[in-house]
């Protein structure tokens, strides 16, 4: 903890409930550490344009609950040209901030990452994303309440499938990853999942479609991860409507939904966990390095293994949805 006396906190990138849990946990650690705490508002655009305010352990107070991010989170252009990290260098200079803990995802990460190697400046990064895509930890902060919403819509989407014996295609976030279609299908008993980490193996529709997937069942569900690669509910539909136009198809896209609410206990606990640990991980000069939580225990990730390596899918998900659905 060379020369650390003060530590700056952001959330950057897309927001993720947990996000004020963590914000609480880094700052309640690095105070009870006897540290000086400074909260970044807007992710790095806080940096560039200095926004920048000293939290005291009140400033957290009664926010574990709340979704979203106290901080604001934001997307930063100029962040990603190294006249704006120059900027944003200064500003840490100038705010006397000797360390940051970035909460966000793949690209956040991949921005503290190169920050952290231009400046020789000490980050630890939290994962906060509904997507679940980082590896080197079993969950991200945010992802189960996000499973838990996905699961409350669909049941309710559900009634009005079966009563009008319909075929759904609903779209879940995940950018790239299929966990939240995959999990979301185990959890709400859906037909099945629709995932880019599978899409260039096999076509999943044409699968789903001849597996005579409605001989017994009068209405269907299926999970469509959002991404160019499974070509999104919307372009399922109209495939379906043109091969196959006995099946009377309609399109749920959640959203933005997806990411507000309050947090579950799940991920208050994880973020909790993962905050007090960035502060640990200062404390024991660790830097570069993202903060996960594998097997229950704590484990830190370098930021080069946490963005680039795919999470994998774990396939027996994948059979033991397709063993629930017949
Ligand atoms: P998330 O963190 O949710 O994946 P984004 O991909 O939008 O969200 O990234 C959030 C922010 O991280 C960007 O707006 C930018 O400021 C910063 N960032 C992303 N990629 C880079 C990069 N290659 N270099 C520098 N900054 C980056």
């Amino acid at each position: 903890m060379a020369g650390i006396n003060c530590i700056g906190i952001l959330t950057s990138g897309g927001d993720a409930p947990g996000m004020n849990a963590a914000i609480r946990a880094v700052t309640r650690s690095a105070i009870f550490g006897g540290f000086k705490v400074k909260g970044i508002y807007r992710g790095y655009r806080g940096l560039i344009t200095g926004e920048i305010q000293e939290f005291k352990t009140q400033n957290v107070s009664n926010i574990i609950q709340a979704g979203g991010t106290i901080l604001k989170t934001a997307r930063c252009k100029e962040f990603q040209t190294p006249e704006g990290r120059q900027l944003a260098y200064e500003t840490l200079k100038k705010e006397e901030i000797d360390a940051l803990v970035v909460i966000g995802g793949d690209g956040s990460l991949t921005g503290a990452r190169i920050f952290a190697t231009e400046f020789n400046f000490p980050i630890v990064g939290l994962p906060g994303t509904i997507d679940n895509d980082l590896y080197g930890t079993d969950k991200t902060i945010g992802y189960d309440t996000d499973i838990n919403t996905i699961m409350e819509c669909v049941d309710k989407i559900r009634d009005t499938a079966t009563s009008h014996e319909r075929l759904f295609f609903i779209e879940v976030m995940g950018r790239d990853a299929g966990f939240l279609a995959l999990n979301g299908a185990i959890a709400t008993g859906a037909e099945a999942a629709i995932i880019p980490e599978i899409s260039t193996e096999v076509d999943q529709l044409a699968e789903l479609i001849q597996s005579g997937f409605r001989k017994s069942k009068n209405s269907s569900i299926v999970l469509v991860a959002e991404s160019p690669i499974t070509g999104g509910a919307m372009a399922l539909a109209e495939r379906v409507k043109n091969e196959y136009p006995q099946y009377d198809v309609r399109v749920t896209i959640l959203g933005h939904l997806q990411r507000g609410g309050s947090p579950t206990a799940v991920d208050r606990i994880l973020a909790s966990r993962m905050g007090a640990a960035a502060v640990d991980a200062l404390l024991e000069d660790q830097r570069n390095v993202m903060i996960g939580i594998r097997n229950d225990e704590i484990v830190y990730v370098p930021f080069s293994k946490a963005i680039k390596n795919d999470k994998p899918i774990n396939r027996e998900l994948l059979n033991t949805l397709r063993r629930l659905s017949i």
